[in-house]
């Protein structure tokens, strides 16, 4: 029966009841009667409105059990709390699943809310900015990322592009902030670690100021020479002369350079992987002694020391142009008269190449910079020598290249001795050893 005939019926059976009452009892004792009816029923309500008080309250688990109308009531409640419940797991179950994702990105992420206060952020935005997610919840974000142009940069709106910034609390950590407004003016803001790539923007800005400061200078010395020849009255042969051998030195000097240049480039081109022989280094050896002989120019004492018969598993276009650079830059840097040894050893399982020299010897302080490009203790002396100031740069690329290491020990005014020591996986031991 539909809850209106229910009513309907309730209602003419009341009547009737009140009829047969008031024809029965009298008026009186009838309205006694449903005063004492209308007091049970405000009890049974006060009753139940008290029950639900303690249940919503948390104070009772269950709800009475009931029929009709308050029955229906507890029951819908029961189940709208049921939902309720079930869609709050669920939320949370999402937000857990969200943040673990979050958590897990390698950009770091700081969710903030409409007037730029931290909301949450994950683990690699606390590294990054030196936020603590439990802590600095609430805290407006510039109080925290302190830099007056992430200040302006979030007050300016624009953010379309990122915003370098290195960080004063991490040194040497380079950053890429991005706002992403979401929402309801709400934002995230994206950081990024770009240090490795700022440092390689860097040397490369370095790198073409380096290497067009190097040109520069042959350059002008080659127009100055060319204006001269160009005058009037500059055709005495001697001039001519003079000036021709000064040209071609400094074409050489760049000849130089561009051979050192493209041998770095060809060392770095991993796709074009230099072929790798059995090589026989000490007849290597033995050819690089006599060049540094001819090179030398009968200037130095210079010797030879085979201690092994060891042949190396490597490239041999690039070792050899590795240790002809120890062994000419040897012969630069030592005055006439000093002494020059050239070595090929196995120790402790490595094969070791040394050059070792009584020349001018280098600082300790220059020392862990010498493979840098272009970088050179003593200017003069380097372009005076023909040096283009990237002999140690290749030497370095050809040896990792190998697995190697270089090995530099210097005292300045006695002398240094450069090895190159292999690991013994690249080594093929002859049978006498
Ligand atoms: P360069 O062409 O200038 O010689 P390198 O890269 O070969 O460039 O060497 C870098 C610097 O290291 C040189 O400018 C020089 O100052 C120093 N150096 C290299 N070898 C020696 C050595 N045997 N004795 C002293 N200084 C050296």
């Amino acid at each position: 029966m539909s809850g209106f005939w229910k009513r309907l019926v309730t209602f003419i059976l009341l009547i009737a009841v009140t009829g047969i009452l008031f024809a029965t009892l009298g008026a009186v004792t009838t309205l006694a009667c449903y005063l004492i009816a209308l007091l049970l029923l405000v009890m049974h309500y006060r009753h139940q409105l008290t029950a639900l008080e303690k249940w919503l309250q948390g104070k009772k688990s269950t709800l009475p059990d009931s029929s009709g109308q308050w029955g229906d009531v507890f029951a819908r409640l029961v189940r709208l709390m049921r939902d309720q419940r079930q869609s709050y797991q669920q939320i949370n179950v999402a937000l857990e699943r969200l943040q673990r994702a979050t958590s897990a990105m390698p950009e770091g992420v700081v969710i903030m809310d409409e007037i730029d206060r931290i909301e949450w952020c994950n683990p690699v935005a606390e590294k990054h900015l030196g936020i603590n997610s439990a802590l600095d919840a609430g805290q407006h974000i510039t109080h925290l990322v302190r830099q007056t142009q992430f200040t302006e940069y979030l007050t300016a709106g624009n953010y379309n592009e990122p915003l370098i910034i290195k960080q004063p609390r991490h040194q040497g950590l380079t950053l890429s902030l991005q706002f992403v407004p979401y929402g309801d003016k709400q934002k995230l803001l994206i950081s990024r670690d770009v240090t490795r790539l700022e440092r390689v923007q860097t040397m490369r800005r370095d790198f073409v100021a380096n290497v067009s400061h190097e040109l520069r200078t042959p350059l002008t010395v080659i127009g100055g020479f060319l204006e001269t020849l160009a005058e009037e009255g500059s055709s005495d042969p001697e001039t001519r002369k003079w000036v021709l051998t000064l040209m071609t030195d400094q074409t050489k000097r760049m000849q130089r350079l561009v051979e050192d240049l493209l041998t770095l480039s060809r060392l770095e081109d991993t796709e074009n992987l230099a072929r790798e022989t059995n090589i026989n280094i000490p007849e290597m050896l033995r050819e690089l002694y006599h060049e540094a002989q001819s090179l030398s120019m009968g200037h130095h004492r210079i010797s030879l020391n085979l201690d092994s018969d060891a042949t190396l598993l490597g490239s041999m276009d690039e070792l050899r142009s590795a240790f002809g650079n120890l062994v000419s830059n040897a012969i630069r840097y030592t005055a006439d008269g000093g002494e020059i040894s050239l070595n090929w050893v196995i120790r402790d399982g490595q094969g070791v190449f040394t050059v070792q020299d009584s020349g001018i010897g280098i600082d300790p302080e220059h020392i862990p910079r010498l493979t840098e490009r272009f970088y050179r203790v003593d200017r003069g002396r380097s372009r005076e020598t023909g040096g283009t100031g990237l002999g140690l740069a290749i030497v370095k690329h050809v040896l990792t290249c190998h697995q190697a290491k270089l090995v530099i020990v210097s005292k300045p005014g006695k002398g240094s001795s450069f090895s190159a020591h292999f690991p013994a996986i690249r080594l093929i031991m002859q049978k006498s050893e």
